[in-house]
């Protein structure tokens, strides 16, 4: 029964595609600043042209790679930082790692419970973004990083993707935008509730490097801000949209203990609209030990999540608990 309406609301989606992305965008704060969004929209501007693609700038921004400079650069010259990541460094064989099962071996019986309880350090982040274990001897290179921005959407997508992720015993996290938490406060307690963890992608999903120094802090800060009002704790992570940072921006997070990143493969998802199999191809061309996955809370790629984590299990990837990662230790 309920598959069977999930079922109708998939294909409801999938029909609607862009256009139901393009309402979504719109509830959008309009406040985002509309040079901004042009600017970064240019890859995706076909896909969807809807005016207050704030998110859909973002996320097409945002799907540049930033370890791909090319695009990046090209887009909005984002943030100093993500052109350095040129990802490539990463050389590990994939036979490094020892897979899955050893991953989060430590972990793994806390992941039971919630939010509070302990997690061993057994990770940091490098200059690509990538996710490094701190000691190889002590936890798996072969690790992939699951993260979804622009939530919290809609119950239906959230409990889909917590479902798949607890199938494979994965835990992810959610960058969220300050204004959608506002209009869905329970829909991040229902993401904390089912074990994801939050992060800070910014209130409005505008290109941070755009604006003043005061408009930046309170965009990061209020999110910081709202988050903890809602369930309790602050992130831990911050995601600038569009990997569009600065100085000020790794400042901030900085001063509120958050570990900044952009990501080291990119899904495409916002570009390859209602593609499903898009989004592990485009995964998998760029997969590395330590891959840093940027994902959307999208239909498709809702629907393909499973298939993706059994893929990646296959290839011996297992899931590195976000918890797990030393925030404290900015590349
Ligand atoms: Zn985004």
């Amino acid at each position: 029964m309920f598959k069977k309406t999930a079922l109708f609301w998939l294909a409801a989606a999938l029909v609607l595609g862009a256009c139901g992305s393009k309402a979504e965008e719109s509830e959008a704060p309009a406040k985002d600043p509309a040079p901004a969004s042009s600017q970064a929209e240019t890859p995706n501007d076909q896909a969807d042209p809807a005016p207050a693609s704030t998110d859909k700038a973002g996320t097409a921004a945002d799907e540049t790679t930033p370890a791909d400079d090319e695009e990046a650069a090209a887009v909005d010259s984002p943030d100093a930082q993500a052109a350095d990541e040129t990802g490539g460094d990463q050389t590990e064989g994939e036979e490094a790692g020892t897979s899955a099962d050893t991953a989060k071996g430590d972990s793994e019986d806390s992941d039971q419970t919630a939010a509070a309880e302990e997690v061993p350090i057994l990770y940091h982040m490098n200059g690509n973004y990538d996710i490094v274990p701190n000691d190889e001897s002590k936890a798996p290179k072969k690790v992939v990083l699951l993260t979804f921005d622009d939530g919290p959407k809609e119950a239906k997508m959230i409990n889909s993707m917590f479902d798949t992720l607890d199938k494979h015993n994965a835990k992810a996290i959610f960058f969220v935008n300050g204004y959608r938490v506002k209009a869905h406060p329970e829909l991040l307690k229902l993401i904390q509730e089912r074990g994801g963890i939050v992060g800070n992608h910014s209130y409005d999903h505008i290109l941070l490097n755009k604006q003043d120094n005061a408009t930046i802090k309170k965009q990061m800060e209020d999110v910081q801000t709202i988050v903890e009002e809602t369930i309790g704790e602050k992130p831990k992570f911050f995601r600038a949209p569009n990997a569009a940072g600065n100085d000020y921006v790794h400042q901030i997070a900085k001063e509120n203990d958050m570990l900044y990143m952009t990501w080291s493969v990119g899904s495409l998802d916002w570009v390859n609209l209602n593609d499903p199999q898009a989004v592990i191809d485009n995964i998998f061309d760029q997969l590395h030990s330590g891959s840093n996955i940027l994902m959307h809370e999208l239909p498709w790629t809702v629907e393909t999540l499973d298939n993706l984590l059994t893929k990646l299990e296959a290839k011996g990837y297992s899931f590195v608990d976000p918890r797990s990662i030393d925030t404290t230790k900015q590349p």
